[in-house]
């Protein structure tokens, strides 16, 4: 069974990846997406499985203080999950990924059949390959995580701000309000 990752994101983002993926093919590239939606679900699962109890209160309590209870409620249902505490996988807490949004790709350059997990690259032709997937990224106007602080060079996003609910904080009521009207739109309710 394979699935289509890039058919659970948004049509702009995946009519961008998929002429990245040809034009990478006609270099002699692969491209494989592995991560397009992922539901608040997932995203809390892979929150909690590096944190802590305490951790896990604390961003709940969080997510209370900014209108956010429904977002808290994604992270305390899908309960403890097995894990190494303190190696994150991932620094969003459900919601604050744009992969909830259906406007995040994650995805990986092929050489030779050969996945190339690794960034920066070991070998010249991986190398090559990442950069040529980067100077695709730029010119389809899209944001690679493989320029921030904390580098996640598979991660490609439409939009240039980091997270999602950065712009939505005027007010505890109408946060609340949008991130009901989030769930609707994009499919939280699985
Ligand atoms: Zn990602």
């Amino acid at each position: 069974m394979s699935t289509d990752y890039l058919s659970t994101v948004d049509m702009p983002l995946r009519l961008s990846m998929g002429r990245i993926r040809s034009q990478m093919q006609e270099l002699g590239y692969g491209l494989l997406a592995y991560c397009g939606y992922r539901s608040p679900q997932e995203q809390a699962r892979l929150y909690r499985r590096s944190r802590s109890y305490a951790e896990i209160v604390a961003k709940m309590a969080w997510y209370e203080q900014h209108g956010l209870g429904l977002l808290a409620q994604y992270l305390e249902r899908v309960g403890p999950q097995a894990g190494q505490i303190g190696a994150h996988v991932t620094q969003a807490g459900p919601g604050e990924s744009w992969h909830q949004y259906r406007q995040a790709v994650d995805a990986v350059p092929v050489v030779d059949s050969r996945l190339c997990w690794d960034y920066p690259a070991v070998t010249a032709a991986e190398s090559d390959a990442w950069v040529m997937y980067q100077t695709l990224i730029g010119q389809e106007g899209l944001t690679w995580g493989g320029t921030w602080a904390t580098p996640d060079a598979c991660h490609v996003q439409l939009s240039t701000t980091g997270g999602p609910l950065d712009r939505a904080q005027p007010s505890a009521a109408i946060a609340e309000r949008q991130i009901a009207e989030c769930a609707a739109r994009y499919g939280w309710d699985d």
